[in-house]
């Protein structure tokens, strides 16, 4: 009978070399074709002269031509990573980096991690003998702090520069100095104490982060680094102007006509118009995977449970649909499902977020459904307030988005909205950097030598005023000096943790508070989304579970009393034994609890990494045990810029910003509503919404946070 496959019914893993045994010489053959007819194989020549005769190539290329694959494989067998460099590639997606990666080793026929490999936050998949190394954008900055000549590699790609992500940006201009940097190096005087750099940076010699590659009087040369911008979209000028006229290459791809059709009215519930959509697709057309975008986890989830339902009352006969997803927060061993084959006679519905725009390439799909929106940062620089909303996509993503469905024959592609909006929609996204809280950037900047961040010569100059926010914000959270230098330590020290400037403040001075383990635990699950979840079906029972972990405080401690939970009932299931058996115990303890097994999981391998980063600094990992005050001080005192007072009617006022913002109905508090609040997030969707609620004293503020709370008021 044609009941659906669970998915682990799926071939488990095909796309790993070392599972793919019975089949791998099949598979290999198969491999070996589909790259030899990749549009990119036939140019592989005449790539590799271009980048030795260019020190800065950029290479634009249609979506799944073959750059991110081919291109490093390409440079690797020309030889580029003699004497031991690295080629390093750029993401600015996890997901992507872990996807290809797995991808390319398998091409190779290698084992992943060892010539091939990927390096994303917390999760390393590299060794000494990697060559091409995958990572996000986000990663790299960090090497830089380390080795700021990043003298390991001899290439670095910067893939998906037209996302523009905040990362990119930075770490163009930050690749454009060290490539002078590098070039320069071989006439470098051994005894100049300090050196300024083309893009303001200032060297100074054994000082602070410098000091690991910079003995004390030594001088290195360092061979020239190839940079290589890739890009999807055909406008390479930007890139090439910044580069001072850098070349540019197109590599063409291959695309089958696609059929754009639109809805007659606007759909006022977009998510039920997908449904019907996806369904319709399945019941009218022929066969052809099927790609949906979608903005987030929990939108994702929630589709995914409503086609499974709906599925269950269809004649059996219709039932030959299975979904599988991809978001940035998917565990990587699961990433790779997406590209496994649907068993015959069945039809594939991916949900994806935009991360299947461009940055993987999902082979089999003839239809996308475009619903039309993105979820996107956004910052206000004069509130110091980032939220998350989800906006339109620009016509530009629009226009990716369709061709996923032409890639291997004629496709279909349902825009959820009327013709006349597309014309309304913007050409192209604004880049990341002029719509973020820049606090972060600007502190690894500051560690980076960058004395006049203002100044820096970014590929496209962010606000000054969010600059200048920034700065403000990150004194206050004592990361900077009065003369804006960063302090020692705690500015160094928070520009070592791959963490947001105020959590990693909450972090170092948890220790003061006696209370390491409680924000450890709190940061990790403040990274993963939607730790809760509540089907639609079974919302009472979900919320009687939630009740068992809730505290009349907030929503912090009760994710920590999660955590805990979940700790406690493994400890007492006398696991450890193995990372399956576990992994099984927990999937079940979730289900019945109504947790988010994928992001609880998430989080405890965040945990785990943080708490490396933790002890490596000297910080003791103690816990105020039933001294919850002391926590919630600790949080006041660490976000105390995200602090709100009620207002009548239930609404409450946002202290640095002046913002009336409303409790998120899924916050433990919602009902309470205490006077004085600290909150770590605000969405936007009608309403303006806080998350992540916990409940403080209004006088702490004034206590813990003098420097802000005395001047203001
Ligand atoms: P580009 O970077 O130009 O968009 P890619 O190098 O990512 O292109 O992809 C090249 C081709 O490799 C695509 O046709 C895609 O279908 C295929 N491909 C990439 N990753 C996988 C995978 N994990 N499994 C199967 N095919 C893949
Ligand atoms: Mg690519």
């Amino acid at each position: 009978a044609a009941r659906p496959p669970r998915l682990n019914g799926l071939p488990s893993n095909p796309n790993l070399a070392n599972n793919a045994k019975p089949n791998s010489f099949n598979r290999r053959q198969k491999i070996a074709q589909q790259r030899k007819s990749l549009p990119i194989a036939s140019v592989e020549k005449r790539l590799v002269q271009e980048v030795r005769n260019n020190d800065t190539l950029i290479v634009v290329g249609e979506t799944g031509s073959g750059k991110t694959t081919q291109i490093p494989q390409f440079l690797f067998n020309a030889g580029f990573c003699s004497d031991g460099k690295v080629i390093g590639v750029t993401q600015p997606r996890r997901v992507a980096a872990v996807t290809v990666a797995k991808r390319v080793a398998e091409e190779s026929g290698v084992e992943l991690g060892q010539r091939v490999g990927y390096s994303i936050r917390f999760d390393d998949m590299t060794s000494g003998s990697t060559r091409i190394k995958y990572m996000t954008d986000g990663l790299l900055l960090r090497e830089a702090l380390l080795d700021p000549y990043l003298s390991r590699y001899s290439v670095l790609i910067v893939d998906e520069a037209h996302e523009r992500t905040v990362h990119t940006d930075v770490l163009l201009g930050l690749l454009k100095d060290v490539q002078n940097k590098r070039s320069a190096s071989a006439n470098d005087c051994p005894n100049t104490e300090k050196k300024q750099l083309s893009n303001g940076m200032l060297l100074e010699k054994g000082q602070g982060v410098w000091s690991s590659t910079l003995k004390q009087g030594q001088s290195r040369r360092f061979s020239t680094l190839k940079l290589i911008i890739m890009s999807a979209s055909l406008d390479a000028r930007v890139f090439s102007e910044y580069f001072g006229g850098a070349r540019a290459v197109h590599v063409q791809g291959r695309q089958f006509p696609v059929d754009i059709l639109y809805t007659l009215h606007p759909q006022p519930d977009y998510l039920d118009a997908t449904l019907i959509t996806i369904f319709q697709i399945h019941l009218e057309e022929g066969p052809g995977d099927v790609l949906v975008f979608l903005t987030g986890q929990e939108e994702i989830e929630s589709v995914e449970r409503l086609i499974q339902e709906r599925l269950r009352q269809l004649p059996e006969g219709n039932r030959n649909m299975l979904t599988v997803s991809i978001f940035s927060s998917l565990p990587s061993e699961k990433q790779m499902r997406v590209f496994a084959p649907s068993p015959p006679g069945f039809r594939k519905v991916i949900l994806a977020t935009n991360i299947a725009e461009t940055s993987v390439t999902i082979p089999g799909i003839k239809y996308v459904v475009d619903p039309g929106f993105v979820k996107a940062r956004s910052y206000d620089p004069a509130k110091g307030m980032e939220s998350l909303i989800v906006i339109p996509t620009s016509k530009a993503q629009a226009l990716q988005r369709s061709g996923r469905a032409g890639r291997e024959g004629p496709g279909k592609c349902f825009r959820l909205y009327p013709e006349t909006e597309f014309e309304k929609l913007e050409d192209s996204t604004k880049p990341e950097i002029k719509r973020c809280n820049l606090s972060n950037v600007v502190l690894q900047l500051m560690a980076l030598g960058v004395k006049d961040v203002i100044g820096f010569d970014f590929i496209e100059k962010p606000p000054r005023a969010a600059i200048v926010k920034s700065l403000e914000q990150l004194f206050l959270l004592g990361a900077l000096t009065e003369d804006c230098k960063l302090s020692d330590p705690l500015g160094h020290q928070m520009a070592r943790l791959p963490l947001d400037p105020m959590y990693s403040k909450a972090l170092i001075q948890a220790s003061q508070f006696n209370c390491v383990e409680e924000v450890l635990i709190t940061v990790a699950m403040l990274s993963v989304e939607s730790i809760f979840y509540a089907p639609r079906e079974k919302l009472e029972e979900a919320r009687t579970a939630m009740k068992c972990f809730s505290s009349a405080d907030g929503d912090h401690i009760t994710l920590i009393n999660v955590f805990r939970a979940a700790d406690e009932f493994l400890e007492k299931r006398k696991s450890g034994q193995s990372k399956e058996k576990d992994d099984k115990l927990l999937k079940k303890w979730c289900k019945e609890n109504f947790i988010n097994s994928r992001s609880l999981r998430h989080a405890r391998d965040i945990h785990r990494q943080i708490q490396g980063h933790v002890e490596q600094m000297g910080l003791r990992i103690a816990s105020c045990g039933d001294d919850m005050v002391q926590f919630r001080r600790c949080l006041a005192a660490s976000f105390f810029l995200n602090a709100a007072l009620k207002q009548p009617e239930g609404l409450y006022r946002a202290l640095a910003s002046g913002q009336v913002v409303q409790i998120h109905p899924s916050s433990v508090l919602f009902r309470t509503k205490p006077e004085c609040i600290i909150f770590n997030e605000l969405v936007q969707t009608n309403h303006k919404y806080i998350r992540n609620i916990t409940r403080i004293d209004y006088l702490w503020l004034t206590e813990l946070a003098p420097q802000y709370y005395s001047m203001q008021r």
